[in-house]
Order: structure tokens, then sequence, then C-alpha cells
């Protein structure tokens, strides 16, 4: 039988944004899911999970009917109802809500379940023409792009496929061999063809660091004391490029005096490192000229977060590397794409008065809280599309709390029932992504592609655009965009764009938009305003928070350190079959992920009489959850790491690893600070079973 073989993209939140080609078996149903050969990124490689795509789009559990909620809230009692009712009771929710406590009191929900330019973006169509409480998108990527543009000014950077032409790539605080896979692919032909060398910068042994030359396992948020320290040697030995800095950045008069308080022998007392470790590093740095830096979201997801990446910047520049190819850093392309959001995002509608709801911190902004309301009224309606905040938002005793609430009418659009969905009053069956008509940007990468719809999907599934078109029929919500197919708006946003229009872009599978080498490596300048890299920035220009912010690169002691009564320090790294909360719903990845583990140091266990495998409790003043313990060497005693995110169900009594993770914003910008928890951990073996509140 001769195959039908598809193009799509992954649309799943991750840099990579694969390049996908799929057996499309009838018009209902998938095969095999492969990476593209020909697209240079994904070079025909794809993680296992996505592989796998077919356990995952055809499963049973897929909601294929609206349903309304018939028990009490969370009771996870609904029965079926028709399109049309779910859409009126979601409207009439809204204009109730609005009418009496304004239209703020309404707010939009949303993140990257999908990351289709469209299907995710579109919601705040209806809220700017709604007036509807806007959305700080902070939960991921606002503490990494504070650092970034704090010195380099724009998300751009040396091509990553450059990686295959570098002799040095530092990995800092990124599990390519989990997450992005096909990083690995351009890692491993440099150190095939060039004998290149990795270094991975984790506070524990993944994947990647365990293929690593050589592995960095500090303690978590340290990681701008151990960039100072190499700075400081760069100075020292005589690696600095004064010249370079004199043309290119703002070099302060202070900075060399600032960086030789902070030796390596002062950022091993603070990382936890060896001197020895420190100085080896910084010499290979400072030594290999073509070093490409790639930088991960993990080490930043942390109070001074933003400050360690603004520190990690500072090496290229203060080396001299951001010119040569295969060398300089990389944190995101977001920046290249230059997109007209105007359709999509109803950006013509905004009105810059409506409030702005920082989405990371739902658990105060649901409980009441004054300063995270912004004053305003509370939320009392809330449509929720692609995020499943239930299980993943930081705090989740009090997330649940605040979607528990009666006052509180809550709609879900989703492909499962998820944790959030069972909160819900409403809950609207969503298409995935070879269902319907998306746009994808990379951030890994400089690829434009179209994922085309492919299949039609189960049961009453319906897009996200779809289902914003209903609502916004109901509600008078007045926008072109409403008036336009997915794949209409996709066209006229690449043509608005500056791109070739979608026809083409379909045809070619995929437009590569990478800046040429110049732009990339930045040899006229920096995209700040006096085209220099800051080592001084301008934190005011950045955000609210930007007081808090150090004059010049430096570690900034503001983490939630460990004490005597919470002595650990935790991350919440990503599990390697799970991305965030999807593909928990697939039996394939549940079971090679096995079940809710904590990584803690043998030296912790033998100190607390703790066996591996053994039930532990971890808790702090937010809440106490029960994992098992795996005893690892992999990293610092004291440190302990929860691959996540589990859901709440697969934990002792309901509750899972984000009831201890805090929702304090991290400044300048906000910012979910998931790997920055300190906490106690003990023996659950003489403890009462943990339950839900
Ligand atoms: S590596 Fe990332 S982008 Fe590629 S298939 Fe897997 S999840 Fe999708």
């Amino acid at each position: 039988m001769q195959r039908n073989v598809r193009h799509s993209v992954c649309p799943h939140d991750c840099p990579s944004t694969c390049a996908l080609e799929i057996d499309v078996l009838d018009g209902r149903r998938i095969g095999t899911v492969r990476g593209a050969e020909g697209n240079s990124y994904t070079s025909g490689v794809i993680c296992a999970k996505v592989a796998r795509y077919a356990e995952r789009i055809h499963h049973l559990d897929r909601l294929t009917r609206p349903l309304l909620r018939t028990g009490p809230k969370g009771s996870g009692q609904f029965r079926p109802i028709s399109w049309e009712e779910a859409l009126d009771r979601v409207a009439a929710a809204f204009v109730a809500a609005s009418q009496k406590h304004g239209a703020e009191a309404v707010w939009p929900y949303y993140y990257a379940g999908t990351m289709g330019l469209l299907q995710r973006d579109g919601i705040n169509r209806l809220r700017h023409v709604m007036r509807y409480s806007r959305q700080a998108k902070t939960i991921c990527t606002s503490i990494c792009e504070a650092g970034w543009m704090a010195g380099v000014g724009r998300c751009t950077g040396p091509d990553p496929r450059e990686m295959a032409q570098s002799d040095l790539i530092v990995m800092w605080g990124g599990n390519p061999v989990a997450t992005q896979v096909n990083a690995m692919t351009h890692i491993t032909r440099a150190r095939k063809e060039r004998g290149a060398k990795l270094v991975v910068i984790d506070p524990y042994r993944t994947g990647t660091a365990a293929v690593a030359d050589m592995h960095l396992a500090l303690r978590p948020g340290t990681d701008a004391a151990l960039a100072c320290a190499v700075m400081h040697v760069a100075f020292r030995d005589g690696y600095a490029d004064r010249e370079y800095m004199a043309r290119f950045s703002d070099f302060p008069a202070e900075l060399e005096a600032h960086l030789a308080a902070r030796s390596p022998a002062w950022a091993a007392r603070i990382t936890g490192l060896d001197v020895s470790e420190i100085e080896d590093f910084a010499r290979l740095y400072c030594t290999t000229r073509r070093a490409y830096i790639r930088l991960g979201y993990g080490f930043a997801r942390s109070r001074n977060g933003a400050e360690s990446m603004h520190a990690v910047t500072c090496l290229p520049t203060v080396t001299g590397k951001w010119p040569y190819e295969g060398a300089g850093a990389l944190w995101s392309y977001r920046s290249i794409y230059n997109w007209d959001r105007t359709l999509i995002e109803g950006l013509d509608a905004i009105d810059p008065a409506t409030r702005v709801l920082d989405m990371s911190r739902l658990a105060s902004i649901l409980t009441g809280d004054r300063d995270a309301l912004g004053d305003g009224p509370p939320v009392h309606a809330m449509l929720i599309q692609n995020s499943n905040p239930a299980t993943v938002a930081p705090d989740t005793n009090r997330v649940r709390r605040g979607l528990l609430r009666e006052d509180l009418f809550v709609a879900v659009h989703e492909q499962f029932m998820t944790e959030t969905a069972q909160l819900a009053d409403v809950i609207l069956p969503a298409t995935m992504f070879m269902e319907h008509d998306d746009l994808y940007q990379a951030g890994g990468h400089s690829h434009i592609q179209i994922g085309a719809k492919l299949i039609e999907p189960p049961g009453e599934s319906r897009s996200n655009h779809m289902v914003l078109q209903g609502l916004a029929a109901r509600l008078g919500a007045q926008h072109r965009g409403f008036e336009m197919s997915a794949m209409e708006i996709i066209d006229w946003t690449l043509r608005a764009s500056g791109w070739p229009d979608a026809k083409t872009v379909l045809e070619q599978h995929w437009i590569d938009v990478a800046p040429p080498i110049a732009e990339a490596h930045f040899h006229n300048g920096f995209p700040q305003a006096d085209k220099r890299f800051h080592f001084a920035p301008d934190w005011r220009a950045i955000g609210p928070g930007w007081a808090r912010m150090p004059t010049l690169p430096d570690y900034m002691p503001t983490t939630d350190e460990a004490t005597a009564e919470r002595p650990f320090r935790m991350v919440t790294a990503p599990a390697r079959q799970f991305l965030n909360t999807t593909f928990t719903e697939t039996s394939t990845s549940r079971e090679r992920e096995g079940r809710p583990t904590v990584l803690l140091h043998p030296a912790d266990a033998t100190r607390l009489d703790i066996a591996d495998g053994e039930r532990v409790r971890l808790g702090n003043a937010r809440g106490e959850v029960v994992l098992h313990a795996r005893l690892f060497d992999g990293l610092q005693p004291g440190v302990l790491v929860a691959e996540s995110v589990w859901p709440n169900a697969a934990f002792e009594g309901g509750i899972g690893i984000n009831a201890l993770t805090s929702d304090d914003p991290a400044p300048p910008m906000g910012g979910a600070v998931f790997h920055d928890t300190a906490v106690w951990l003990r023996s659950a073996a003489a403890e009462m079973p943990l339950a839900a509140d």
C-alpha cells in the first residue's frame, strides 16, 4: 500500500519545534511519527515520547464532548451537553461577572500546551476586545528573557547549528538528552568531527551531564557566582579581551575591580564546587576561541535567575568570543521572527489601562491577595486553554483552594480530563495539533513552519480558534480575526510580517529565517540602543523589580536558602518522558518514569537513616508531599531533585510537588521560581498518610 507521509510540526513546549513526517493512515488515524530528515536542525531526530504520538492522539481517554458539572466543585461529576449550551453557559458567566464586578473580573488564562501561534495566542484577541484582565506570561521564560535582554538586548545570537563547528560546548542549565534532543545531534557532530569538549553545568547528573567531558554540579541558584569566577580568571590570567569590550560593550571602569573580589575560592564557597573544578573550567573556556554556550531555562528558575542569566551572557563578552563562528551564546531565537501579531492577538484592540495579572501568581490571585490582584476586583470567571495550572502552577494547595471557590466560574478547554478540568464548571473538548491548522516559530532554531490539519478530531472536539469564534459571537466581540479561518489568519500574519505566504511555506515545509552571520555574531554591535553589550544593565527599563538587581554581574543571595529547619534545596527538573504534564496520560511515559521520586545524596540518606526506595516526606510552610527516595551521588549533599511534573493524583493524598514551590515573583519582571525551594525531608515510615485538604 502506498504510504501517505505528511509534514507537520511538534507543537509541544520545547525549543526544538521539530519538523515531523507523519504517516497518515486515513482521514482519522496516524501511524509512525518521525523527524524530518531534510530539516537542517531536526535532522531526522525526535524524542521518543513524540515518536509514540499515535498512543496519545488516539487515546481512549480523549475528551470528545462538552461537559457540565453536576456535582460539587471538584467532585468529578459531569454530564455531556451540546456545544451550543456549553458556549452559551461560558458566555453567560462572562457577562454576569463583567456586569457585577467589571470586565477585569474575567481572566482568560493560557500557556504553552501548544506552541502554535494562532491556537495558543488567539485567546488574547477575545481578551483585548472585551477588556478582560490581561496576563503576564511569566511561568516559563520571563526570568531568562529579562537576564538575556539586560546584556544582549534582543533574543537572538549565533545559529545553534554552529555548535557543530565548536571546540567547546557549554550546556548551561539545560538537559537536551531529555528536552530538545536535536541539540545533541549538533553537539555530537562537533565531538566526533572536531574532538570538541562538552561541559554541562547543572545541579545534578542529568542524561546530558552523564555523557559530558566535564560536569559542574553546583548548588541550585549559584550560577552567577560561577560565571563571575570565570570572568575573574579571565582578567587575572590575561584572557580578558579589553579591546573587544572597549569597542562593543559599556565596559564599566569598575568592572575589573568588582570581579577581582569574586575569585574561584569565593565562588567555591557559594557553589559548593571545588576551586580546582572552577579553575579547570575557567581555563578551558578562556583558552577555547570557538566556545559556544547553549543556555537552558532551568538555572534561571530562581529568585536570582535573571542575574544568573545576565552573568553568563557576560562570559563571551569579557573573552571577546562573540564574533567567531561556533562561538558565543544562545538562549532563544524568539526575536528573529518580527511577527505582526495584530490579527492573532487583536493588538489593535488593547486598552493599555486594563490590568495585567501575573500568571505565576495564580495562587495569590485566586485567593484574593490585593497586591497580586493589582487592587482590582477578584477574578470571578476564567477560560483556561493549553494549561493545567492545578498541577503545574506554584503553590498547588492555594491554587486548588482558589479554583474551588464557589464564586469563581471556570471553563477549561482541554484534550484530557486534567486535574484543572476536574475542577471546572464547563469542560470543552480540544483538538490536538494534527487536527487543526497552526503556525510555528522555534525558540531553539530559525525555522518558520505550518502544521496543517491532517486528520479529523475525535468526537466533537474543537480547536481553540473555533471556540473563541463561538464565544466572540455570543459576547458581541467584534474583530476581523473572528471572521477569518485559521489558515487565513496564518497567511495574513506571514505576509504582514514580511515572510512568504502560507501556500509557499506549506509547499516548502519550512522556511529558514536565520539572521546573517554578521548580525548573529553582533559584528556591527549589539541590539541595544547604544549598540553595546551591557555589563551594567538598565534594569529599570526591563521590569518593575529593577531596584533589587545588582549594578554589575554578581551573585544575588536572594534564594530560598537552606536553614536548620529546611536544610535541603530542591529542584523540580523536567522528567524525560513528560513535558510539563503533557504525556502523563500515556501509559508508556508513565511506565518509563516509574513513580514520583526524589533524588537524595547517599551521605544525606545515611545521616537520616533512609534506604533506597523508602517513602520520604518533604515539606515547608506551603505544604507536604510524599515521594520515594532514590539514592543518587550525582548531586551535592543538601540538594534534592524531584523530576516532574507528575499529576497530583500520582502522589499520596493527591498532593503533588508544586505544593512546595512558591509563587513569589522573581525580579525584575516576574517569573516562577520552580527550582528555588528549601524543604525539610524525613522518613515517612512512621507518619500518618497524607490527605489533600
Ligand atoms: S524534541 Fe521537543 S520539539 Fe522535538 S519532538 Fe520532542 S518535544 Fe517535540
